[in-house]
């Protein structure tokens, strides 16, 4: 099954500025995808309206078989997200973070408490669990993004430019975590315009530019051309 099946999606902004043109893209069950591309490029725009934050002009959107226009609220349960700006929670405690996006979920309190601990424990974040988001680094709070998007167990884990800005170490342990959580089946999507990013998690890609695929092919191939 595809987890993700787009057609003909197109995304004109309030002013006419069109953002997506017409996008074609299947991503498989299980695969780890990129979607790289220069800034501008409308890369945002796409995983907005994967995550049904950004409305879209035109097209289809099914998320392993569901029609994101006909079964809203399931395709949101299908989809973590782990945005690129978070200026939201900045004064709550890391672990009411993760705890308040299980109550957007509708996940029981007992059950998220314990969802959280297992998440902030992976992600190294459970003996900051009091400290205020605020006061974490820019890296520790992508780590964070990424407990709160895990909490509702979602098949579908999208990243948009997760290492942006983030210095070395803390990268490769979220690329390790990344890594472990795709092995173990989630199927992960990011964004990025690091080629180094793709190359060193990704095995498939689309390049996206102007709005248009401008190529979707292995990461293999990709390498082997340049
Ligand atoms: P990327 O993530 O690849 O950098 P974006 O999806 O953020 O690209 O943006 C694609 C294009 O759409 C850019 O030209 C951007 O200026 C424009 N754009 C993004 N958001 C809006 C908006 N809310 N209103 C109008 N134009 C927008
Ligand atoms: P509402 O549907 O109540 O208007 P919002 O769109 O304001 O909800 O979203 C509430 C919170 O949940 C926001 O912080 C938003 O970023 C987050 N959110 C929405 N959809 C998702 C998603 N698919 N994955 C992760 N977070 C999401």
């Amino acid at each position: 099954m595809s987890a993700l099946d787009v057609k003909q999606l197109t995304k004109t902004y309030k002013g006419g500025f069109q953002a997506l043109k017409g996008i074609d893209l299947t991503v498989d069950e299980g695969d780890f995808f990129a979607l790289l591309g220069p800034n501008g490029a409308g890369k945002s725009t796409f995983i907005g309206i994967l995550a049904s934050l950004v409305n879209k002009t035109g097209g289809t959107v099914k998320v392993f078989g569901e029609d994101q226009d006909r079964t809203p609220e399931l395709v949101k349960s299908f989809i973590g997200l782990v945005p690129q700006e978070f200026n939201f929670n900045l004064f709550l405690p890391v672990v009411e973070v993760v705890l308040n996006q299980a109550g957007y979920y509708g996940i029981p309190r007992r059950e998220a408490k314990v969802r959280a601990e297992r998440y902030l424990k992976q992600l190294d974040l459970w003996d900051r669990r009091d400290t205020e988001m605020r006061k974490l680094s820019g890296g520790l709070k992508r780590r964070l993004m990424i407990a709160r998007a895990l909490v509702h167990e979602p098949r579908l884990l999208i990243l948009d430019e997760p290492t942006a800005g983030v210095d070395i170490e803390i990268r490769r342990s979220m690329w390790t975590f990344l890594r472990e959580l795709n092995a173990r089946g989630t199927t992960i999507i990011l964004t990025t315009h690091y080629l180094e990013e793709a190359e060193s998690l990704c095995r498939n890609i689309a390049i996206i530019n102007h709005g248009e695929i401008a190529e979707r092919t292995s990461m293999l191939t990709l390498l082997d051309r340049l």
